[in-house]
């Protein structure tokens, strides 16, 4: 085991929500480490969705997941934040007051007056459809999430589910894929209705399939599927050609670790906190973004930058006890724009 890393703030999760309280932090003079069991920074937006548009965070009026990454990791640069990716924390423990030790499953310790849990749904992961002998295709024809929209131009695409993702990428997929099915057990969807009427009218025009039914079985070789077995919902048996399959049957959002680090649980899956400063049942650990809990919450981006802001105020206390916070704006506070690293230049001497 190497040495202990002596700091004031741990960040648990490094998707949208922890990569913004290091901008909050930061600001106020707080330094922190982000750790994250990805081996990438970003959360659901890199790892689930990242070329998909978003258009509610406030004043960017459409950017992609991604493109909404990459600018929180500009907007964050000058606080120099540590970055501890493909590591899980596996415990929390407290050992003074407040003070913390964050340990990962690689057996890296940190020493923490403060931890921020952004740990979104925690670990999670695509639920897998149940398709037998599906393993040998997964990750080579058959997969979960679309990193690359490109991979699939011109290929015979088939996607299976009711559901936003199942829908979003049916409507992104079909100028793209050489062919385009949509499979779906039920005639009702779960996704928003917009896309679904958008889905229809490509059925109508004749750019995409849609069918009612279930996939029973998969065809190919060495992983590459070359048709999938289904039977429809009058009892027929069909076949499609397919060179991949994407089935989105959603998420499971299994807390993990979190569990276990002793603080209160609402349904054994979110952290209730106060939502004066976003802080847990345990005086120093903090949770935002979207493993929270609050009565009115809303997973939302932009409810989890506003948790962030608060946070810091609180974690300022921590960590400067002795400080006065006084509250200010970027764009007057020559202070705030000098760490930001946008401070004017001084006026030449005469
Ligand atoms: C398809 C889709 C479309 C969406 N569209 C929108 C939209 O248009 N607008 C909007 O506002 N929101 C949207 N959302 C929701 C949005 O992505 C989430 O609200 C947001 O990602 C929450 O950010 P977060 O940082 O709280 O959590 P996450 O993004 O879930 O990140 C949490 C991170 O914590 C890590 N982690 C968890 N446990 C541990 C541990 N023990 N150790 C180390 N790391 C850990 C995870 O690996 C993950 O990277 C969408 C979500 C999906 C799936």
């Amino acid at each position: 085991m190497g040495e202990v890393i002596k700091t004031d703030i741990v960040i648990i999760g490094a998707g949208p929500i922890g990569l913004f309280a290091v901008f909050e932090l930061g600001l106020l003079d707080m330094r922190a480490h982000l750790i994250d069991i990805l081996d990438k920074v970003g959360g659901q937006c890199a790892e689930l969705y990242p070329e998909k548009p978003i258009y509610d965070i406030p004043g960017i009026p459409f950017t992609s997941a991604q493109g909404l990454v990459d600018g929180l990791l500009a907007q964050i640069k000058p606080f120099n934040a540590q970055y501890h990716l493909g590591e899980m924390v596996e415990t929390v423990e407290k050992i003074g007051d407040p003070l913390f030790r964050v340990t990962t499953d690689l057996g890296k310790q940190f020493e923490s007056k403060v931890v921020v849990i952004a740990a979104g749904g925690g670990s999670f992961q695509p639920k897998r459809p149940p398709i037998p002998g599906i393993e040998p295709y997964e990750g080579k024809s058959v997969f979960y999430a679309v990193r690359k929209m490109e991979a699939f131009r011109g290929k015979r695409v088939l996607i299976v589910g009711g559901g936003d993702s199942a829908l979003d990428w049916t409507l992104n997929l079909a100028p793209i894929a050489g062919h385009l099915t949509l499979l779906h057990r039920r005639s009702e969807f779960r996704a928003a209705p917009d896309s679904v009427n958008k889905m229809r009218a490509l059925v109508g025009e004749g750019k995409i399939d849609f069918v009612l039914g279930q996939v029973t079985a998969l065809g190919g070789e060495s992983g590459q599927l070359s048709k999938a077995v289904i039977k429809t919902n009058d009892g027929a048996v069909l076949e499609i050609a397919c060179d991949a399959l994407l089935p989105f049957f959603g998420l499971t959002m299994k807390l993990g670790p979190v569990a276990n680090w002793g603080l209160d649980l609402r349904n054994n899956e979110l952290i209730p906190v106060n939502t004066e400063n976003f802080e847990t049942s345990t005086p120093g650990i903090f949770a935002i973004g979207d493993i929270n809990w609050y009565p009115g919450k809303l997973k939302l981006i932009l409810s989890g930058f506003h948790e962030a802001a608060l946070m810091a105020q609180k974690a300022h206390r921590y960590i400067y006890p002795e400080k006065r916070l006084v509250f200010q704006y970027t764009t007057s506070s020559t202070s705030l724009q000098k760490k930001l690293g946008v401070a004017p230049a001084p006026a030449p001497a005469e």
